[in-house]
Parts: C-alpha cells; sequence; structure tokens
C-alpha cells in the first residue's frame, strides 16, 4: 500500500492546499536567514537546493533562474503542473494567457 497522502506539513493544512508542489520535496532544514526559505531536496531527482516555494515550482514547471528544472519523466511533470494549477484555482483565480 502506498498512499501518497501526505501528512499535514508544519506551516499549516490551508497553506499547504495552495502549496502542493512542497509535497514532492523533502525540507532537510530551514534555510539560515529565514523568510520561508528551506534547505530542501526533490523526491525524484534527489536534487537539493534552498529557497523558498517559487523555487520549488521552477524546478517542476522550469522557467526559473538558481534551479535546475527536475528529471523527473513529463508524465509526471505535468502532473505536477495540474496540481499546481488546480491549486491556483482554489485559491480563486486562474492564470489568464
Ligand atoms: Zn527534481
Amino acid at each position: 500500500m502506498s498512499s501518497s497522502r501526505a501528512p499535514a506539513a508544519e506551516g499549516g493544512a490551508g497553506k499547504l492546499i495552495l502549496s502542493p508542489l512542497w509535497n514532492h520535496v523533502e525540507k532537510i532544514s530551514k534555510a539560515p536567514g529565514g523568510g520561508g526559505n528551506y534547505k530542501v531536496r526533490c523526491k525524484f531527482c534527489s536534487k537539493i537546493w534552498s529557497g523558498s516555494y517559487s523555487r520549488v515550482k521552477k524546478h517542476f514547471l522550469g522557467g526559473g533562474f538558481g534551479v535546475k528544472e527536475c528529471t523527473a519523466d513529463p508524465q509526471t511533470l505535468k502532473i505536477f503542473k495540474t496540481e499546481h494549477e488546480n491549486a491556483l484555482k482554489r485559491k480563486g483565480y486562474v492564470e489568464c494567457s
């Protein structure tokens, strides 16, 4: 049995819903300096970096500086993108092009 339903992480369950991609990294420690930054390890490619949720997003969704994109298979990354988009919808807005 492999349940992917993660227990509520520190920081509050409400926050977790808006930040689903935290579920795919492991928080190793709080980064020095605070500000909501963490040292994290990707559960898929084992890459380690420090930063906020926006860097986690860039790792999985691409298009960022400072963080390499995840090398997980494209199918998996597509699921992450959907999770991210669903979270935005729950928040009450949709990113339009
Ligand atoms: Zn990765």
